[in-house]
């Protein structure tokens, strides 16, 4: 099946009994059983939900993989990743990457006795001098939030199996529509549904996708035993965000490209980051991984001063100032100040991440208005 194909129709069928072409939002908590323990494969929503377990067939199928679990939150999936390990168990992960994910592993995780190393992985050999006998999980994310970075799939997947070691991608940014990580060796998937998947900017959700039986057992029952499950409006939500997925995300591809272009030219911006410009250092990697280079892009002002700044964060009105990214509209956000400020100062200074560095989600609209409203704002 082709993609587009694929995104409309995967692991959804007509509800049985009423023949409703979409998938009913079943809002109940339990299900009545005709015995104890004779019921219809549902006993309770926290361990299963017909609306969920149609978008969990749907996501494993756009992911290319077996099984998918769907979380209240992208942070409540990464959660029961980790809830996989051990006190003493050790992870190698990127030091770039989303500000959450940094802080569920250093200020929660860490006191459990799960111990982190923070590695730059755009050179996979950088993990080989932190694997040692207790290293249990490789976590990564590409490209990465904010600073567009790439690490390559199947090189970090080579060592890690080597190793036999997890390896567990966050695919948000790439959406399965431009990359598929478990077909390049990784173990798991995660997203935060809640960006790219959704896609509307109006539901918080995450997902992990494997195909590994035995895994997938071990995280289904993490999930059940926490509860850290979504519910059945919100899962509704994201089903109906998939079937336009594929068409978001080329019109995503081609406005980022059109502003990346933009920016790059314009005589008051210094620096813009996006993976597809033929120079940026991982070019090559995600041309062979991805399919089209995203809508997110960063960049720095000459001036970086906190005044202009700012001052260009205020300016905008199609970009909204704004957590977030991946909906529809338009978003423009300061990572220092906003979605990686649970990030040390210096810890972000040291991994490139400037306090003048400006984050764009670049949405679906018209790229001429959005063009316009970035130029205005620079001045
Ligand atoms: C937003 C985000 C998360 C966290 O997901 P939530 O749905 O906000 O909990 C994780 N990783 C990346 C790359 C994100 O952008």
């Amino acid at each position: 099946m082709k993609l587009a194909t694929k995104f409309i129709h995967a692991g959804v069928e007509p509800d049985a009994t009423t023949g409703a072409i979409m998938t009913p939002i079943f809002q109940t908590s339990t299900y009545v059983q005709s015995a104890p323990g004779i019921h219809k494969g549902y006993d309770y929503s926290r361990a299963g939900n017909p609306t969920r377990t149609a978008l969990d067939n749907a996501v494993a199928a756009i992911e290319n993989g077996k099984f998918c679990l769907t979380f209240s939150s992208g942070v409540a999936a990464t959660d029961a990743v980790i809830k996989l390990l051990s006190p003493g168990d050790e992870v190698i992960a990127a030091n770039d990457m989303y500000g959450g994910t940094f802080r569920i592993f250093t200020k929660i995780f860490s006191k459990f006795g799960i111990v982190f190393h923070f590695v730059n992985m755009q050179d996979a050999n950088n993990i080989k001098a932190s694997i040692n006998a207790k290293t249990k999980l490789i976590w990564t994310e590409t490209p990465t939030n904010p600073l567009i970075n790439i690490t390559d799939i199947e090189a970090v997947s080579k060592i890690a199996k080597a190793h036999k070691i997890l390896l567990c991608v966050d695919n948000t940014f790439a959406s399965p529509y431009l990359q598929n990580p478990l077909d390049l060796g990784a173990d798991i998937v995660m997203h935060s549904s809640t960006k790219y998947l959704g896609g509307h900017s109006d539901v918080i959700q995450g997902c992990l996708i494997m195909n590994d039986e035995n895994l997938y057992e071990q995280l289904y029952f993490i999930q059940k035993s926490c509860g850290a499950v979504p519910g059945p409006q919100d899962c509704f939500l994201v089903l109906r965000g998939i079937k336009t997925l594929h068409v978001r995300m080329q019109r995503h591809c081609e406005n980022g490209e059109k502003i990346a272009h933009f920016l790059r030219n314009h005589p008051k911006v210094k620096t813009v980051y996006w993976c597809g410009f033929e120079d940026h250092p991982g070019y090559a990697i995600a041309k062979k991984q991805m399919r089209g280079f995203g809508g997110m892009l960063s960049f720095v002002l000459k001036d970086e001063s906190e005044e202009n700044t700012k001052r260009v964060l205020s300016s905008t009105h199609l970009f909204s100032l704004a957590e977030s990214l991946g909906g529809v509209e338009s978003l423009i956000n300061h990572p220092a100040t906003m979605t990686h400020a649970s990030i040390p100062r210096e810890e972000r200074i040291k991994n490139g991440l400037s306090d003048s560095l400006i984050r764009l989600s670049v949405g679906i609209e018209d790229a001429d208005d959005l063009i316009n409203d970035l130029n205005n704002a620079i001045g």
